[in-house]
Parts: structure tokens; sequence; C-alpha cells
């Protein structure tokens, strides 16, 4: 029986084992290797990693967990959780295996969905790009085509000071790259760009939130409160799939996903020194 499960390798499930196991709690952390920001070989905005691999930047954080012998880590998935009659939960893992938790720290993520346009999964994380904050700084100076939606409007300000021009096109139809550039076609014909700003869908990338019958938000994230605790007493979640009421979507950065898995992990421990709370 652990302390905490914590599903999710990324930013905030990491997080979220480190701050568990400085506390001595039996701790383990389930990776399926799915991670959302696998298309990009630079993440950026996060101080002392600015510009680094995310692939390195999970690998520093796996080793750093090594130094905590309360923290286990197996790179399997998770294939169902429920919780018991008795408040603590049971989950199966993809090789079989049954685990017994007092508490769920949920942090696997979001999965883009990719439209179905030719070259554009392709592109992603290359030169097409959905936050201006993440990979706006390298279109320094280059062309910019924004995809039309609610946020367009948004990303054309936020882009304008850095590219040397942004424009906005209707919905695309067709991506791909040549020696000319970012050949971007919508029913307004073509442009030739550096980069594309666009918005696909995102849904939850694993079911625990609808097997535990945790409350959703009208993005389809997991709905949290500021210490991070879901509907579902003993079920806190972290990163891109939940947020709070007053945001629209979750803040998605490895930064906040950190913040969040850390605030996550230190309201399983409140709860467990504090159940009265
Ligand atoms: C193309 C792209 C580029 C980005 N660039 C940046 C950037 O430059 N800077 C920045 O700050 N942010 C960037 N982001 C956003 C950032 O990647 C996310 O906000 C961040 O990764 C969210 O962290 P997370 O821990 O919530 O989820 P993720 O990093 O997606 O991790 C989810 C984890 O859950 C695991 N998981 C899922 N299902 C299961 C299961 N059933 N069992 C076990 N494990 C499971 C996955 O394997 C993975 O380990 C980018 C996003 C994209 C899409």
């Amino acid at each position: 029986m652990y302390d905490a499960l914590v599903i999710g390798g990324g930013p905030a499930g990491l997080q979220a084992a480190l701050t568990l196991g400085r506390m001595h709690r039996p701790t383990l952390l389930l990776d399926s290797g799915a991670y959302r920001n696998t298309p990009v070989d630079a993440m950026h905005n996060i101080l002392t990693n600015d510009g680094r691999d995310p692939a390195e930047f999970r690998a520093i954080v796996r080793g750093e967990l090594e130094e905590y012998s309360d923290v286990e880590v197996r790179d399997v998935a998770a294939s169902t959780v429920a919780r018991r009659d008795d408040g603590t939960f049971s989950a199966t893992l993809a090789d079989g295996t049954v685990v017994g938790s007092r508490t769920v720290v949920l942090a696997t993520g979001v999965r883009d969905v990719m439209p179905d346009v030719p070259g554009f999964a392709e592109q992603w994380g290359r030169t097409v790009h959905m936050c201006p904050f993440c990979h706006g700084h390298e279109m320094s100076g280059k062309r910019v085509a924004v995809q039309d939606s609610p946020a367009a409007g948004h990303q054309v300000a936020m882009l304008s000071p850095i590219a040397a021009s942004v424009e906005v096109v209707p919905p695309v139809t067709a991506v791909e790259m040549t020696s000319e550039g970012l050949h971007v076609e919508s029913e307004s014909g073509k442009v030739v760009v550096d980069g594309l700003f666009a918005h696909p869908a995102f849904e939850q990338a694993a079911p625990f939130a609808a097997q535990l019958g945790l409350e959703l938000r009208e993005s389809g994230c997991v709905a949290v409160n500021l210490l991070g605790q879901t509907s579902v007493p003993g079920v806190y979640a972290a990163g891109d799939l939940a947020h709070v009421a007053d945001l629209p979507m979750p803040m998605a950065s490895v930064l906040a996903a950190a913040y969040a898995g850390q605030l996550a992990g230190a309201s399983v421990l409140r709860d467990m020194v504090m159940p009265a709370h």
C-alpha cells in the first residue's frame, strides 16, 4: 500500500513525486512515456532550462528522484483506477499488476488532436505551434501565419512585435515544408511563411477522470481547487489535465505543471497530517 500513486511522468507528476519523496511518503510514479511536448526538441520560457530538450529535462528529474528511496518509478501505463469502499484506491497496470494507494495524483496530461489536414501532424512542434510564449521568439524577424480562431486576435497582438509579418489565414487545408518556407493552404489560397500558429482541439490523455467520476470543467479538464483537490476525496490532479474555476483552460506550460504538481503533493501531505481540514 503506497501513500500516493502518481500517474504521469511529465513535469506535474515528477514534481509531485519529488515533493512526496522529500517527505518520506511511499510513492509510486507510473509513466506510459507519452508526453505532450514530445514533438519539440527544445522547450522555452523555463528558468534554468530555457532551450533544454524536454527528454533531457525529464532524465535530470528522474535522476533527482533516485535520491529519495520512498519514490518508486515504473515505466508502465495504468489501465484502471478505482476507489474502494474504505476510501483507498486500487489501480490495475498494463502489465497486469494491481497496486493499492491511500491517495491518487492524476498528472496524465492532455492529448492534442491533430486535424485531418495533410502535413499538419508532421509539422506540429516544428513549424506549426500553438503557444507564442513557448515558440514566438523563435519567429523573430520571420513570416508568421495565424489560423483564424477566437484566439487569433490575441495571437496576432502577441506575435506582432516579434515577427516580421503576421497574417491571419482561414482554416488551413494543407501545410508543407519546402525550400522557400512553409506552404500554408486555405480557402483563400496559399501563403508562404516560416511558421504557423494554430489551436488544435485537445482531450484527456487517460480515462481516469471518467473512471473515478471526477467533476469536469467546460474545457473537458478536471475541476480542481487552488490546492489541486478534485471533487473526489483523496484524488488530486495537476498539470495540463486540470484547472481552477478562474481559468477557461489550463495554463499549459512546464513550469505551471510543475507548480501544480508541487501543490498537489503538498495537498496530499496536508490532508494526511491534518485530516480534519
Ligand atoms: C508542441 C508543444 C510544445 C510545447 N512547448 C513548450 C515550451 O516550450 N515551454 C513550456 O513551458 N511548455 C511547452 N508546452 C506545454 C507543456 O509541454 C505542457 O504544459 C506540459 O508538458 C504539461 O505537463 P503535464 O505533466 O501535465 O503533462 P505531460 O508532460 O503531457 O505528461 C503526461 C504524463 O502522463 C503519462 N500518462 C498518460 N496516460 C497515462 C497512463 N494511462 N498511465 C501512466 N502514465 C500515463 C504520460 O506518459 C506522461 O508521462 C508545449 C506543448 C506542446 C504540445
